[in-house]
């Protein structure tokens, strides 16, 4: 998969996607990340993107050319497929676990990172794809929020995690949130590891753990559990007190 990131600080997001599984990912060639300055498009010696915006009203406004120019360098409009093309928005669909795997499977994606007061509309309708967000508040720019989305994006993809388990057990995947992990050593601060697992019993471990996850999430999201197809054996582990 390739992800382009179109940004004012290509340092800031290569240095954070260098890093960890992310960044052994992209050298053991996983994913292919590369960080595009807009500001390399601005067209003018100064390197100037933004203007004030029009109607009057505090900040300024990046400019439709560079960000359009930067877009159009990505890809051979004539030969090569348009690429799904993300702007990351306070005003997009908040992005979810689904998306994030539907996402995972696109052969190419490139995000638009805004900053300022954002991105002159006449580009967003013109190249955008979709809008999404990271949750219901501003930050200063798009920045961490496609840091954010290309992290969630890449972990989903063949071959960065070490098993598919990895994912497919966590939050949210399955629309459960996960059960608690505990690690050596078994008493810690007088606190002790639920026997359970340290029995070696593969099936008891697999129903305690289905049996917090059903408990955690039917406690912190409701909404969630709501939409949970409950089998016989789920409704039973959520009768069983033990444990
Ligand atoms: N004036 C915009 C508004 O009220 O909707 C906010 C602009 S924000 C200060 C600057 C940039 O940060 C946005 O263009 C967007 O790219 C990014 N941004 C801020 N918050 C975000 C969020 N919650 N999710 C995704 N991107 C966000």
């Amino acid at each position: 998969m390739k992800i382009d990131i179109m940004t004012l600080f290509p340092e800031m997001c290569e240095r954070v996607l260098s890093e960890s599984i992310i960044g052994r990912a992209r050298k053991q060639g996983f994913v292919d990340i590369a960080c595009h300055n807009i500001r390399d498009f601005a067209g003018n010696k100064h390197g100037k993107v933004d203007d004030m915006p029009y109607g009057g009203g505090m900040g300024m406004v990046m400019a439709a050319k560079p960000i359009f120019d930067c877009y159009s360098s990505l890809f051979d409009s004539k030969t090569q497929e348009k690429p799904h093309l993300i702007y990351m928005s306070p005003k997009g669909k908040t992005l979810t676990q689904q998306r994030v795997k539907e996402l995972s499977a696109l052969p190419h994606i490139v995000i638009l990172c805004g900053h300022y007061e954002g991105v002159d509309e006449r580009v967003i309708e013109e190249i955008v794809d979709e809008e999404i967000s990271i949750g219901d508040y501003v930050l200063t720019g798009g920045e961490l929020p496609a840091l954010t989305l290309s992290d969630a994006v890449c972990r989903m993809l063949p071959g960065v995690l070490s098993d598919e388990e990895c994912f497919t057990e966590e939050s949210h995947y399955g629309g459960l949130l996960e059960y608690p992990q505990y690690t050596r050593p078994a008493v810690w601060h007088e606190k002790e590891v639920p026997d359970v697992l340290l029995s070696g019993n593969h099936k008891e471990i697999a129903n305690w753990r289905r049996k917090k996850s059903l408990e955690i999430t039917k406690t912190r999201r409701p909404d969630m559990f709501e939409k949970i197809d409950l089998d016989k054996n789920d409704l039973k582990l959520l009768k069983n007190d033990n444990n």
